[in-house]
């Protein structure tokens, strides 16, 4: 029997984070994958000016990521450069990191600082007599850990076993991408469609998005809520390839470089810490309804749970618990009811005809959606928030009774 301080199960960027933070702490940490090294995460790669500032946080330089200055919002015939807010806490740009690269590079920055990976080992968690989380076992073998640490993406069957799953009639997200050459894979802005129609013609609360690289390739996919009527016969394949076929030009895309391949994105969790556990990142739900991003809120939960052992390792669950509430439970929730919103067509239809009409109210768009408002200048995106989070609380009986997939 092996004893490490923290048992971390992942090796995605939330994973990453804890394993960084916590050995350059000092802490013995180990992380299991049941990936093989170098392995690949379906995504769109993108990270907003909050993740890149996660990653400042982490110490992490990008240097060998792709950087951003702002995002290409396209409604029907409208289009808006918006470069991302400056002044605040946040940094002034975004990137574009291809994840098979970008993890990769926190895995190994882990790894320098102590943490201990081991590849194509899948772990579970192993409970004692009074369902106390005591470390896990991998490979037949038992690893004893103070903290037991779920970054396991997406649940499955570590989920299953802590209770992590999504929370029951609370919406998700799918999503489904591929890599194509382009010209323009140096562009310097993201860009996202936001008035996507299924075969139907029903609009679909989601976008596409053309993610330049830097590399010579562009990320190009397609993701939607489930909050969207007709979402369980929603053919994302067909959803790509009408995006594809939109953008084609302007982007002079070559062939699909990979076959396209979709995944989830959780956006509640019932539980996410317990004794001798925490759940991070996807495993926790924390995934942005608005936008679909997820590896900033893996990034922040991954560090906030590395300084909290480091501080007392006996309180760290439920002190994580509460200050990742406090940070982000709010913003999530209005979020997730937003998406109820959007799902009804008329209403989104409406809605984005709004939110792109003027340059001023797509800028506010653009910071409320990215989760960019800084606490300290929260300014008119950080009134819209409070507004939405009030008016969308009181309608939130209405939202759930008349939702687009009743
Ligand atoms: C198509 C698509 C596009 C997206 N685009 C973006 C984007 O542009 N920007 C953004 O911020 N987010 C995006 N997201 C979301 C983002 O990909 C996730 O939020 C992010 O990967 C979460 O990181 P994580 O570390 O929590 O989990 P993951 O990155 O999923 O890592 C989990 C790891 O756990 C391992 N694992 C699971 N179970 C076990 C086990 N029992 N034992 C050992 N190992 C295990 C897996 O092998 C995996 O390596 C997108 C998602 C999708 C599906």
């Amino acid at each position: 029997m092996e004893h490490c301080d923290i048992a971390v199960i992942g090796a995605g960027p939330a994973g990453a984070a804890v394993a960084i933070q916590a050995a350059r702490h000092g802490a013995r940490v180990v992380v299991f994958d049941k990936a093989a090294r170098g392995r690949d995460k379906v995504c769109g790669d993108g990270l907003t000016p909050r993740a890149v500032t996660a990653l400042h946080d982490l110490g992490i330089s990008l240097d060998e990521a792709h950087l951003i200055e702002g995002l290409r919002m396209i409604a029907n015939k409208t289009e808006r450069e918006l470069p991302w807010p400056a002044g605040g806490r946040f940094a002034p740009y975004g990137a574009v990191w291809p994840r098979r690269r970008l993890d990769a590079y926190l895995v190994a920055a882990a790894e320098e600082a102590g943490a201990e990976v081991i590849w194509e080992t899948e772990a579970l968690p192993v409970f004692d007599d009074d369902g106390r989380v005591i470390g896990v076992e991998a490979d037949a073998e038992r690893w004893m850990a103070d903290l037991t640490v779920a970054a396991t993406g997406a649940p499955g069957a570590v989920a299953k076993m802590l209770g992590t799953n999504r929370v029951e009639g609370e919406p998700f997200g799918l999503a489904i991408r591929t890599y194509a050459e382009s010209p323009r894979h140096a562009d310097r802005h993201i860009e996202a469609c936001l008035t996507l129609r299924d075969e139907h013609g029903t609009p679909v609360p989601g976008y596409g998005w053309m993610f330049p690289a830097g590399d010579g390739t562009v990320n190009i996919g397609v993701g939607a809520l489930s909050t969207m009527k007709g979402f369980k016969k929603l053919n994302l394949n067909t959803l790509q390839d009408s995006y594809r076929s939109l953008v084609q030009e302007d982007w002079e895309l070559g062939p699909n470089i990979e076959k396209p391949r979709a995944w989830r994105l959780p956006m509640s969790a019932q539980r996410r810490h317990g004794p001798g556990w925490v759940a991070v990142g996807d495993a926790a739900g924390l995934v942005n309804p608005m936008n679909g991003e997820g590896i900033d809120y893996g990034l922040e939960s991954g560090m906030l749970v590395a300084d909290l052992f480091n501080d007392d390792p006996a309180t760290a669950p439920d002190e994580y618990d509460r200050l990742l509430g406090e940070r982000f439970d709010s913003f999530l929730r209005t979020g997730r009811r937003f998406s109820f919103l959007i799902g009804h067509p008329r209403i989104l239809r409406s809605g984005l005809r709004f939110a792109v009409g003027t340059e001023a109210i797509a800028n506010i768009t653009l910071q409320v959606m990215g989760n960019l408002v800084d606490a300290d200048t929260p300014g008119a995106a950080g009134r819209v928030v409070r507004v939405a989070d009030k008016t969308l609380a009181m309608a939130d009986p209405l939202l759930r009774r008349t939702r687009a997939t009743a």
